[in-house]
């Protein structure tokens, strides 16, 4: 029987005249050729169900992640929190204890208690590094995010190989929902290792996050596994319009590597002056910074800004209670929240 279990809480979603720097949208729009798929889409086929397979999305994501995967490596849901729930329920068993991170995206917990699965919390360096001998010979499997979150840091792929390396018998998951604003993706060990699944999403730097598309990457027999749970809930997997729209999210690279760029140029000059003001900012390869200040409190501070109409993210959990998660917005968004901090 599924646990009651104390469920996920979101960032806060308030209306109005907020700026919004605390889950880590993209602060700009997705490219315009997915608002003509959809209105397209719209307009002439939403009276049709979609395809159950979803086979020509899978076959546009395998090509735009590594030239040598194919559909059968790919499996779509509905953002990429339902990827990892089904995940969870494929891979991870009760009774066989697996292993996150102690400071790490907080639906793992949420998931195990639900499904029943026991797990280890490993605490992180003190410099909230991984400690990647931790994460081997688990007893049921691993799942951390690459660039963890919120830390916002980046584990190198030979770091990431050992541990699938380390666990032959288990599933190692990574959740690479930040990796486009990241050095590189794990998607290269995939031909070596078919114990190793990687989870991204539309959501992040792909402007989608309101469309729900998120996937998995993975050997074939992992994709029929996910297949197969995701089969017993619903025969559909994700909608007309979020099919049209990522499709063509994944058509327009230009746009999605501008889009980047820009991304990364804001976290670079708001990370110096954060310093400047005072702050320990993380060395980011997300699209967030991790950051404590050296005499205010991070909860004072994320009062303080609340009240001038800023969200950022405060964690009230040791041992991250003095830290702030601050989303990159665009240049003027991030030169707003400068002046209200120096305020
Ligand atoms: N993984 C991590 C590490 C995240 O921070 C998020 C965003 N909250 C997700 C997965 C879920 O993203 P989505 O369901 O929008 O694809």
């Amino acid at each position: 029987m599924l646990k009651r279990t104390d469920p996920y809480v979101p960032g806060e979603q308030l209306e109005g005249q907020i700026l919004k720097l605390n889950t880590n949208e993209n602060p700009y729009p997705p490219s315009p050729s997915v608002l003509n798929a959809i209105s397209n889409e719209m307009k002439h086929n939403l009276q049709l169900y979609p395809s159950p397979t979803v086979e020509q999305l899978r076959e546009v994501i395998a090509r735009a992640s590594n030239t040598s995967l194919k559909k059968e490596n790919v499996f779509i849901g509905n953002g990429s929190d339902e990827v990892l729930a089904f995940s969870f329920m494929a891979f991870f068993e009760p009774g066989k204890t697996i292993r996150f991170p102690e400071v790490t995206y907080s639906f793992y917990p949420v998931y195990s208690k639900l499904f029943n699965i026991s797990y280890e919390e490993i605490s992180l360096n003190r410099d909230f590094t991984i400690p990647v001998e931790r994460f081997f010979q688990s007893e049921g499997g691993v799942i951390f995010p690459n660039p963890n979150a919120p830390t916002s840091l980046f584990l190198s792929i030979n770091k990431i190989e050992e541990i699938v390396q380390q666990n032959q018998d288990n599933v190692v998951i990574i959740d690479e929902a930040y990796i486009d604003f990241a050095q590189e993706s794990a998607v290269s060990l995939l031909n070596k290792y078919d114990n190793l699944l990687i989870i991204q999403t539309t959501s992040k730097s792909r402007s989608l996050a309101g469309l729900r598309v998120g996937y998995a990457l993975g050997h074939p027999d992992l994709i029929e596994g996910l297949t197969r749970i995701k089969d017993s809930f619903n025969s559909y997997t994700i909608d007309r319009l979020a099919i049209a729209g990522a499709q063509a999210a994944f058509e327009d690279k230009d746009y999605h590597q501008e889009t980047i760029e820009k991304i990364l140029k804001t976290r670079e000059w708001v990370s110096i002056e954060l310093k400047q003001l005072g702050f320990q900012v993380l060395p980011s390869q997300a699209n967030f910074l991790f950051v404590s200040h050296y005499s205010l409190s991070a909860k004072s501070l994320y009062q303080a800004l609340k009240l001038e109409n800023i969200l950022v993210r405060h964690f009230n959990k040791a041992p991250i209670d003095n830290y702030l998660r601050i989303t990159i917005g665009k240049d003027n968004d991030m030169m707003e929240l400068m002046k209200t901090i120096a305020k």
